[in-house]
């Protein structure tokens, strides 16, 4: 037995849809400003430019049915809906024609975001960090294997808050789509089974408060319900 100066942590996991096994988290990508019109409303040129990435941690993530804790440490707490890839294999520089090899599913994530602590970074010049990898920062819906739902790559991307419809998009609107986003990101870093891709959110993000229910999904592939508290 390994003599541990203390227990590692458990891996964390998410459930998968029409199984009983857990699909075990790696790491935690996301990539910003991937739809036009959100682009547009956060005040940036929407001219195709590469994808640029950041990082959550596993443990940000919110599973499935657990409430999402209103962060204490900002006043500006914004929604935003994303498709998630989840990959059942790695590697570094992944071609652009195979990248879809490499996904086992996808889900419905939330990428919260603390929408004042990130402007206070960006004029500062600062990292994102403490604005994106927050506890609790990740709300991600089960995982569906895409052998049931094959890859999509159009459908409506919507979320409501307390029933009334917030953000729309639709996946065919994703300016870097999952196969570049793969290669784009296989580039820098060297992808492993486990490993989530959020990958954008479309237009109609805004601020949320203690008792809102958010529900939101992309159709034909689920959805996620999270209650702030
Ligand atoms: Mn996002």
């Amino acid at each position: 037995m390994t003599n541990y100066v203390f227990p590692p942590h458990d891996p964390v996991t998410l459930p998968v849809r029409g199984s009983d096994k857990l699909f075990p988290v790696r790491r935690v990508y996301c990539v910003a400003r991937n739809y036009e019109a959100h682009a547009v409303e956060m005040g940036h040129d929407p001219n195709k430019e590469p994808p640029f990435f950041f990082q959550k941690n596993p443990e940000n993530i919110c599973k499935p049915g657990t409430n999402f804790p209103y962060p204490s440490q900002s006043k500006d707490v914004h929604h935003e809906i994303e498709l998630v890839v989840a990959l059942a294999k790695g590697g570094k520089n992944i071609p652009q024609a195979e990248a879809l090899e490499y996904v086992y599913g996808y889900g419905i994530g939330l990428d919260m975001t603390l929408r004042d602590i990130q402007g206070t970074a960006k004029k500062a010049g600062r990292p994102w960090e403490s604005a994106k990898a927050f506890d609790h920062s990740a709300p991600c819906s089960e995982i569906i294997p895409a052998n049931t739902i094959s890859h999509p790559r159009k459908g409506k991307i919507w979320l409501d808050v307390n029933g009334t419809q917030t953000q729309e998009g639709n996946l065919n609107q994703l300016i870097w789509k999952v196969p570049e986003i793969i290669a784009y990101l296989s580039a820098q870093f060297a992808l492993s089974a486990g490993d989530l891709i959020f990958t954008g959110t479309p237009s109609g993000v805004g601020a949320i408060n203690t008792g809102d229910q958010l529900v939101g999904g992309v159709d034909g592939v689920g959805e996620i319900s999270v209650k702030v508290v």
